[in-house]
């Protein structure tokens, strides 16, 4: 029985199931079917040098396009290699919605989504416009967050929160208390934004819980992790003892290769790298998920590690067992990768410029057991 779809000769790395090795990977009716040697199928494709992953996740994105001024458009995000993208706080309980009727429904590529406790989302992001969320209380909106959420278990799979100088303006971590009262009553984990005090780093850590995923979590100073003796911060130390997941979310003012350096040197590894891809960092200095990941090589992380907080630690972060792993009977998802070696050109949040070695390039997916194409058909 020829199956519908056979990777040929790719290595596959898949973290969750410990595997790194060169072999097929076949798939039928939208699951992945078979995994081994010298499989045949009526689309072949020879993956050959090229590295095979389990759907890549992006955990941090920004995809109500149209809805929201920072909102990119998902299918640019899936002809970049990812397989799910997890769009945080786009959407409110006031505009979730039209976040599921004009872009989820319609999307080719899954999104997930964190639901903003803000009421509107955010609604003021722009080059010329920034009013953030958190700024006005009477936008907190608990009870519609908790309403929606349980309306929609299929898609929002958390509660996200921004607080900062920039998000919150002088709210403090009010917004910070609202969305973790508003993910205790429904279950879910809660993605918290930071940047500039107030609220410290100290302050916002203290407040989440195991499971509560900090976004942003290798920012330039100020709160960022490290210290400026080259160390960790023990509140971030102690938030990881907790079980707080630590995500890259770089956008555009959020990664700093010094604050990564630093922390790498330390061996604290970020749990998820995401690319927090929106309107204003699309073009740079994010641009995308395997742009982050490729950072991250060059900085010298492994690259099995690197696939891990791409797929099997997403997957856990966002309690999604079906997804992060190539496994037979499981989704029919798959990202290809070329490594190229040369010399890139890097850039982060704060400007800084960086020459790499490394580069990790899209050069197809596999969504519901089918190569994409570009097109839903
Ligand atoms: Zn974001």
């Amino acid at each position: 029985m020829p199956l519908d779809l056979v990777l040929r000769g790719g290595r596959v790395i898949d973290p969750s199931q410990g595997i790194d090795a060169v072999m097929d990977v076949g798939f039928e009716n939208g699951r992945v079917a078979k995994i081994g040697g010298e499989l045949t199928g009526a689309d072949i494709r020879d993956v050959s040098g090229r590295i095979v992953t389990p759907g890549l996740i992006d955990l941090h994105t920004h995809v109500y396009l149209g809805g929201t001024s920072l909102g990119v458009d998902p299918v640019r995000l899936l002809n970049g290699g990812c397989a799910t993208l997890v769009d945080t706080g786009s959407a409110g309980p006031g505009n979730y919605a039209g976040f599921l009727a004009h872009v989820i429904r319609l999307s080719p590529v899954r999104i997930l989504a964190f639901l903003n406790v803000s009421f509107a989302g955010i609604y003021g992001f722009s080059k010329r416009v920034m009013v953030g969320e958190g700024g006005d209380l009477r936008l907190m909106a608990p009870i519609d967050a908790v309403e929606t959420a349980r309306a929609n278990p299929d898609t929002i799979v958390g509660v996200k929160v921004r607080v900062g100088m920039h998000a919150s303006q002088g709210s403090g971590v009010i917004p910070l208390d609202i969305a973790r009262e508003t993910a205790e009553e429904i279950g879910l984990p809660m993605m918290v934004h930071i940047d500039h005090p107030p609220p410290t780093l100290e302050d916002v850590l203290a407040r989440m819980r195991k499971g509560d995923i900090l976004t942003h979590c290798f920012r330039p100073f100020p709160n960022n992790p490290s210290t400026a003796d080259g160390g960790v911060r023990r509140a971030a130390l102690e938030a990881r003892e907790r079980g707080i997941i630590f995500d890259i979310g770089h956008g555009m003012g959020s990664f700093a290769f010094k604050t990564a350096k630093t922390m790498l040197a330390n061996g604290f590894l970020p749990d998820c790298i995401s690319s927090d891809v929106h309107a204003l960092c699309i073009d740079g200095p994010a641009f995308d998920l395997l742009t982050t990941m490729s950072k991250f090589l060059c900085l010298g992380m492994g690259l099995n590690d690197i696939v891990r907080a791409a797929t099997e630690s997403p997957a856990k972060a966002l309690r999604r067992k079906d997804l992060g792993a190539l496994k037979v009977g499981g989704v029919g998802e798959a990202s290809i990768l070329a490594h190229r070696e040369g010399a890139f050109d890097y850039v982060d949040s704060t400007g800084e410029r960086m020459t790499g070695d490394q580069r990790l390039i899209a050069s197809g997916v596999v969504v519901n057991g089918r190569w994409w194409t570009g097109s839903n058909t």
